[in-house]
């Protein structure tokens, strides 16, 4: 069989339809999820994360939870002390960024529509990532849940 052949303008508003699908997905996930801009401060060997309360309220998680995280990955002691969090060593900026975005990635996002909008469930000491969207339940990503 011949494929089918379009005319101009038909093929015209084909490519515009699939363009309008396109910058409508990626106005998606430009909006999707905002982190808070990372807000340090140094004091001898240590570093400070000041607007740490905020990356637990945006991502909706347990505070203690995300700090652990932290600690773990930069593989060093941190200590929360009111809004802010207190690491060992010298941190930039863009360290914490990136940790946040793998647990964007690893605890947050659900792997199947990427909605952020999900909840950790823990059944026999396994935690699920139950998303409030799609209603899809994946194993977490991340070891720290
Ligand atoms: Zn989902």
């Amino acid at each position: 069989m011949l494929p089918k052949i379009l005319t101009k303008a038909e093929y015209e508003k084909l490519l515009k339809r699939i363009q309008g699908n396109l910058s409508v997905n990626k106005r998606q996930t430009n909006t999707r999820f905002e982190l808070p801009i990372v807000d340090i401060m140094w004091e001898g060997q240590k570093t400070y994360l000041r607007n740490f309360v905020e990356f637990p309220q945006v991502l909706r998680r347990d505070p203690d939870k995300v700090l652990k995280y932290l600690s773990k990955e930069f593989a060093v002691p941190a200590e929360r002390i009111g809004d802010k969090a207190m690491f060992i060593g010298r941190r930039d900026p863009d360290d914490f960024t990136r940790l946040f975005q793998i647990y964007v990635k690893d605890y947050v996002e659900c792997p199947t529509c990427k909605s952020p909008d999900t909840k950790i469930v823990k059944e026999n000491r396994i935690s699920f990532l139950i998303c409030d969207a799609c209603g899809a339940k994946s194993t977490m990503k991340g070891k720290y849940a």
